[in-house]
Protein backbone atom coordinates (compact mmCIF):
# COMPACT_ATOMS: atom_id res chain seq x y z
CA UNK A 1 0.00 0.00 0.00
CA UNK A 2 2.17 2.82 -1.24
CA UNK A 3 1.49 6.02 0.55
CA UNK A 4 -0.51 4.57 3.35
CA UNK A 5 0.79 6.22 6.85
CA UNK A 6 -0.22 3.99 9.67
CA UNK A 7 -2.60 5.49 12.09
CA UNK A 8 -0.66 5.68 15.97
CA UNK A 9 -4.45 5.89 17.13
CA UNK A 10 -5.49 3.04 15.99
CA UNK A 11 -2.97 0.72 17.37
CA UNK A 12 -1.49 -0.21 13.19
CA UNK A 13 1.47 -2.11 13.97
CA UNK A 14 1.13 -4.65 10.69
CA UNK A 15 2.60 -7.58 10.88
CA UNK A 16 5.57 -8.00 8.35
CA UNK A 17 7.23 -11.38 9.61
CA UNK A 18 6.32 -14.62 7.54
CA UNK A 19 7.16 -16.96 10.58
CA UNK A 20 4.91 -15.13 13.04
CA UNK A 21 2.17 -14.88 10.96
CA UNK A 22 2.11 -18.95 10.35
CA UNK A 23 2.60 -19.45 14.11
CA UNK A 24 -0.20 -17.60 14.68
CA UNK A 25 -2.47 -19.26 11.70
CA UNK A 26 -1.24 -23.01 13.50
CA UNK A 27 -2.76 -22.05 16.63
CA UNK A 28 -6.35 -20.44 14.83
CA UNK A 29 -6.55 -23.66 12.81
CA UNK A 30 -8.85 -22.47 10.44
CA UNK A 31 -11.12 -25.06 9.30
CA UNK A 32 -14.23 -25.15 7.31
CA UNK A 33 -16.18 -26.60 10.38
CA UNK A 34 -15.63 -23.22 12.41
CA UNK A 35 -16.03 -19.79 11.34
CA UNK A 36 -12.95 -17.06 12.51
CA UNK A 37 -13.95 -13.38 13.51
CA UNK A 38 -10.85 -11.32 12.79
CA UNK A 39 -10.42 -8.13 14.88
CA UNK A 40 -8.26 -5.48 13.21
CA UNK A 41 -8.02 -6.90 9.86
CA UNK A 42 -5.72 -3.86 8.50
CA UNK A 43 -3.68 -4.89 5.43
CA UNK A 44 -4.68 -8.75 5.87
CA UNK A 45 -1.93 -10.05 6.92
CA UNK A 46 -3.41 -12.72 8.81
CA UNK A 47 -6.93 -11.74 6.71
CA UNK A 48 -5.04 -13.52 3.36
CA UNK A 49 -4.32 -16.88 4.93
CA UNK A 50 -7.53 -17.35 6.89
CA UNK A 51 -9.20 -16.86 3.84
CA UNK A 52 -6.97 -19.08 1.58
CA UNK A 53 -8.20 -22.13 4.30
CA UNK A 54 -11.58 -21.70 3.39
CA UNK A 55 -12.64 -21.28 6.76
CA UNK A 56 -15.90 -18.90 7.00
CA UNK A 57 -14.02 -15.19 7.83
CA UNK A 58 -15.48 -11.83 9.21
CA UNK A 59 -12.46 -9.42 9.10
CA UNK A 60 -13.42 -6.59 11.16
CA UNK A 61 -11.30 -3.21 10.42
CA UNK A 62 -12.39 0.27 12.09
CA UNK A 63 -10.58 2.02 9.16
CA UNK A 64 -12.35 3.39 6.08
CA UNK A 65 -8.77 4.20 4.84
CA UNK A 66 -7.87 0.22 4.25
CA UNK A 67 -11.40 -1.14 3.37
CA UNK A 68 -10.59 -0.52 -0.30
CA UNK A 69 -7.27 -2.25 -0.03
CA UNK A 70 -9.23 -5.13 2.03
CA UNK A 71 -11.82 -5.73 -1.08
CA UNK A 72 -9.31 -5.63 -3.55
CA UNK A 73 -6.98 -8.56 -1.66
CA UNK A 74 -9.79 -10.50 -0.31
CA UNK A 75 -12.33 -9.98 -3.96
CA UNK A 76 -12.03 -13.35 -4.87
CA UNK A 77 -13.09 -15.48 -1.44
CA UNK A 78 -16.34 -15.78 -1.63
CA UNK A 79 -15.40 -17.05 2.20
CA UNK A 80 -14.63 -13.31 3.76
CA UNK A 81 -16.96 -10.60 4.86
CA UNK A 82 -15.52 -7.43 5.67
CA UNK A 83 -17.07 -5.30 8.45
CA UNK A 84 -16.02 -1.74 8.68
CA UNK A 85 -17.30 -0.70 11.97
CA UNK A 86 -15.75 -1.02 15.84
CA UNK A 87 -14.94 -4.65 16.57
CA UNK A 88 -16.27 -3.38 20.17
CA UNK A 89 -19.64 -2.65 18.56
CA UNK A 90 -20.23 -6.13 17.15
CA UNK A 91 -22.67 -7.87 18.61
CA UNK A 92 -21.69 -11.54 18.28
CA UNK A 93 -25.52 -12.98 18.18
CA UNK A 94 -26.46 -10.92 14.89
CA UNK A 95 -23.45 -12.32 13.02
CA UNK A 96 -25.65 -15.80 12.64
CA UNK A 97 -22.03 -17.67 13.25
CA UNK A 98 -21.70 -19.38 16.60
CA UNK A 99 -19.70 -20.82 17.82
CA UNK A 100 -16.38 -19.20 16.36
CA UNK A 101 -12.74 -18.66 17.03
CA UNK A 102 -12.05 -15.01 17.50
CA UNK A 103 -8.42 -13.93 16.22
CA UNK A 104 -6.57 -10.93 15.83
CA UNK A 105 -3.60 -8.95 16.15
CA UNK A 106 -4.75 -6.03 18.68
CA UNK A 107 -4.58 -3.05 18.71
CA UNK A 108 -3.16 -2.30 22.03
CA UNK A 109 -5.30 0.23 23.07
CA UNK A 110 -8.51 -1.75 22.99
CA UNK A 111 -6.88 -4.97 24.35
CA UNK A 112 -9.03 -4.43 28.07
CA UNK A 113 -12.20 -4.02 26.15
CA UNK A 114 -11.53 -6.75 24.30
CA UNK A 115 -11.07 -9.08 27.02
CA UNK A 116 -14.25 -7.92 28.41
CA UNK A 117 -16.22 -8.56 25.47
CA UNK A 118 -14.24 -12.02 25.44
CA UNK A 119 -15.55 -12.45 28.66
CA UNK A 120 -19.19 -11.27 27.83
CA UNK A 121 -19.59 -12.96 25.30
CA UNK A 122 -17.83 -16.35 26.21
CA UNK A 123 -20.85 -18.34 25.40
CA UNK A 124 -20.16 -17.93 21.35
CA UNK A 125 -16.47 -18.52 21.59
CA UNK A 126 -14.81 -21.89 20.79
CA UNK A 127 -11.58 -20.17 21.66
CA UNK A 128 -9.60 -16.96 20.91
CA UNK A 129 -6.08 -16.31 19.60
CA UNK A 130 -5.14 -12.76 20.22
CA UNK A 131 -1.67 -11.02 20.40
CA UNK A 132 -1.00 -8.48 23.22
CA UNK A 133 1.07 -6.36 24.79
CA UNK A 134 3.34 -9.03 26.55
CA UNK A 135 2.23 -7.11 30.11
CA UNK A 136 -1.31 -7.68 29.73
CA UNK A 137 -0.39 -11.33 27.94
CA UNK A 138 1.42 -12.07 31.37
CA UNK A 139 -1.15 -10.75 33.48
CA UNK A 140 -3.56 -12.78 31.69
CA UNK A 141 -1.72 -15.87 31.62
CA UNK A 142 -0.43 -15.50 35.21
CA UNK A 143 -1.21 -18.09 38.40
CA UNK A 144 -1.71 -17.36 41.88
CA UNK A 145 1.84 -17.14 43.61
CA UNK A 146 2.85 -14.71 41.08
CA UNK A 147 3.20 -11.27 41.34
CA UNK A 148 0.79 -10.86 37.98
CA UNK A 149 -2.03 -12.36 39.51
CA UNK A 150 -4.83 -9.96 38.80
CA UNK A 151 -8.69 -9.49 38.48
CA UNK A 152 -7.97 -9.59 34.84
CA UNK A 153 -6.33 -13.42 35.28
CA UNK A 154 -9.13 -14.40 37.52
CA UNK A 155 -11.88 -13.21 35.99
CA UNK A 156 -10.65 -14.57 32.87
CA UNK A 157 -9.48 -17.92 34.01
CA UNK A 158 -13.30 -18.51 35.45
CA UNK A 159 -14.07 -19.42 31.84
CA UNK A 160 -10.88 -20.33 30.06
CA UNK A 161 -7.77 -22.14 29.63
CA UNK A 162 -5.36 -19.33 29.20
CA UNK A 163 -1.97 -20.04 27.66
CA UNK A 164 0.56 -17.58 26.66
CA UNK A 165 2.32 -19.22 23.77
CA UNK A 166 5.00 -16.98 22.26
CA UNK A 167 6.62 -13.89 22.37
CA UNK A 168 6.87 -11.55 19.10
CA UNK A 169 9.53 -9.11 19.18
CA UNK A 170 8.87 -5.35 18.10
CA UNK A 171 10.82 -5.77 14.43
CA UNK A 172 8.29 -8.15 13.40
CA UNK A 173 6.08 -4.95 12.63
CA UNK A 174 5.86 -1.98 11.04
CA UNK A 175 5.89 0.16 12.47
CA UNK A 176 7.17 -1.85 15.47
CA UNK A 177 5.30 -0.90 18.24
CA UNK A 178 7.29 0.45 21.62
CA UNK A 179 6.70 -2.97 23.76
CA UNK A 180 7.41 -6.92 23.65
CA UNK A 181 4.26 -8.32 22.09
CA UNK A 182 2.86 -12.16 23.02
CA UNK A 183 0.43 -14.00 21.69
CA UNK A 184 -1.99 -15.72 24.00
CA UNK A 185 -4.74 -18.84 23.59
CA UNK A 186 -7.96 -18.90 25.86
CA UNK A 187 -10.01 -22.04 25.15
CA UNK A 188 -12.94 -22.11 26.38
CA UNK A 189 -13.95 -24.68 29.43
CA UNK A 190 -16.96 -25.43 31.62
CA UNK A 191 -17.52 -22.47 33.91
CA UNK A 192 -16.38 -22.45 37.42
CA UNK A 193 -19.22 -21.93 39.46
CA UNK A 194 -18.72 -19.29 41.75
CA UNK A 195 -21.83 -19.10 43.98
CA UNK A 196 -22.96 -15.26 44.00
CA UNK A 197 -21.11 -13.48 40.71
CA UNK A 198 -21.95 -10.08 42.16
CA UNK A 199 -20.36 -10.36 45.24
CA UNK A 200 -17.57 -12.92 44.02
CA UNK A 201 -16.37 -10.14 41.52
CA UNK A 202 -16.64 -7.03 44.61
CA UNK A 203 -14.63 -9.66 46.65
CA UNK A 204 -12.10 -10.01 44.30
CA UNK A 205 -12.04 -6.42 42.62
CA UNK A 206 -11.26 -5.20 46.63
CA UNK A 207 -8.68 -7.97 47.43
CA UNK A 208 -6.53 -6.57 44.90
CA UNK A 209 -7.07 -2.76 45.89
CA UNK A 210 -3.91 -2.32 47.02
CA UNK A 211 -1.35 -5.09 46.24
CA UNK A 212 1.21 -3.95 49.42
CA UNK A 213 -1.63 -4.40 51.78
CA UNK A 214 -2.88 -7.63 53.34
CA UNK A 215 -5.52 -9.04 51.85
CA UNK A 216 -7.01 -9.04 55.57
CA UNK A 217 -6.33 -5.21 55.22
CA UNK A 218 -8.12 -4.76 51.26
CA UNK A 219 -11.27 -6.38 52.75
CA UNK A 220 -12.04 -4.61 56.25
CA UNK A 221 -13.41 -1.53 56.83
CA UNK A 222 -15.31 -1.22 53.51
CA UNK A 223 -16.62 -4.40 52.02
CA UNK A 224 -16.57 -6.15 55.61
CA UNK A 225 -16.93 -3.76 58.45
CA UNK A 226 -14.19 -5.59 60.93
CA UNK A 227 -11.23 -7.08 60.12
CA UNK A 228 -11.77 -10.23 62.80
CA UNK A 229 -14.40 -11.65 60.73
CA UNK A 230 -11.73 -11.75 57.60
CA UNK A 231 -9.38 -13.05 60.15
CA UNK A 232 -11.46 -16.19 61.34
CA UNK A 233 -12.42 -16.86 57.65
CA UNK A 234 -9.15 -17.28 56.61
CA UNK A 235 -8.16 -19.27 59.84
CA UNK A 236 -11.11 -21.59 59.02
CA UNK A 237 -10.30 -22.15 55.65
CA UNK A 238 -6.51 -22.50 56.92
CA UNK A 239 -5.05 -19.66 54.97
CA UNK A 240 -2.26 -17.70 56.66
CA UNK A 241 -3.97 -14.19 58.18
CA UNK A 242 -1.16 -12.08 56.59
CA UNK A 243 -2.06 -13.54 52.86
CA UNK A 244 -2.14 -11.27 50.01
CA UNK A 245 -4.40 -11.25 47.34
CA UNK A 246 -2.27 -12.44 44.80
CA UNK A 247 -1.70 -15.66 46.78
CA UNK A 248 -5.35 -16.74 46.35
CA UNK A 249 -6.56 -19.05 43.87
CA UNK A 250 -9.38 -18.59 42.49
CA UNK A 251 -11.23 -21.70 44.69
CA UNK A 252 -10.28 -19.63 47.70
CA UNK A 253 -11.62 -16.66 46.43
CA UNK A 254 -15.44 -18.51 45.53
CA UNK A 255 -14.86 -20.31 49.26
CA UNK A 256 -13.98 -16.88 50.88
CA UNK A 257 -17.18 -15.05 49.14
CA UNK A 258 -19.04 -17.91 50.51
CA UNK A 259 -18.00 -17.49 53.94
CA UNK A 260 -18.17 -13.41 53.68
CA UNK A 261 -21.07 -12.86 52.55
CA UNK A 262 -23.45 -12.35 55.09
CA UNK A 263 -21.11 -9.90 56.49
CA UNK A 264 -20.72 -8.06 53.24
CA UNK A 265 -21.72 -4.08 53.53
CA UNK A 266 -23.96 -3.59 50.74
CA UNK A 267 -22.89 0.11 50.04
CA UNK A 268 -19.48 -0.90 49.11
CA UNK A 269 -17.50 -0.31 46.84
N1 LIG B 1 -4.17 -7.71 11.48
C1 LIG B 1 -3.26 -6.73 10.94
C2 LIG B 1 -1.84 -7.22 11.08
O1 LIG B 1 -1.62 -8.15 11.87
O2 LIG B 1 -0.97 -6.69 10.43
C3 LIG B 1 -3.41 -5.36 11.64
C4 LIG B 1 -3.13 -5.37 13.11
S1 LIG B 1 -3.01 -3.74 13.80
C5 LIG B 1 -2.11 -4.10 15.28
C6 LIG B 1 -4.63 -3.45 14.48
C7 LIG B 1 -5.72 -3.15 13.45
O3 LIG B 1 -6.95 -2.94 14.16
C8 LIG B 1 -5.50 -1.88 12.64
O4 LIG B 1 -5.70 -2.15 11.30
C9 LIG B 1 -6.55 -0.89 13.16
O5 LIG B 1 -7.01 0.01 12.20
C10 LIG B 1 -7.64 -1.82 13.60
N2 LIG B 1 -8.51 -1.29 14.67
C11 LIG B 1 -8.19 -0.39 15.64
N3 LIG B 1 -9.23 -0.19 16.47
C12 LIG B 1 -10.22 -1.00 16.03
C13 LIG B 1 -11.55 -1.24 16.47
N4 LIG B 1 -12.04 -0.64 17.55
N5 LIG B 1 -12.30 -2.12 15.79
C14 LIG B 1 -11.80 -2.75 14.68
N6 LIG B 1 -10.56 -2.56 14.20
C15 LIG B 1 -9.77 -1.70 14.88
Amino acid sequence: MAGYRPKKRLGQNFLIADNIIQKIIDLIEPSDSMPVIEIGAGRGALTLPLARSGARIIAVEIDNDLIGYLERLLGEYSNVSILNQDFLDLDPGSCGMEPFILAGNLPYHISSPVLDWVVKYRSFIHKACLMMQKEVADRLASRPGSRNWSPLAVFSQLYFDVELCFTVKRDSFRPPPKVTSAVVRLITRRAIDVGDPKRFERLVRTAFTQRRKLLVNNLAGGLIPDATTVRSALRDMKLEENIRAEQVSIEQFIELTRRLIPFMSDQTP
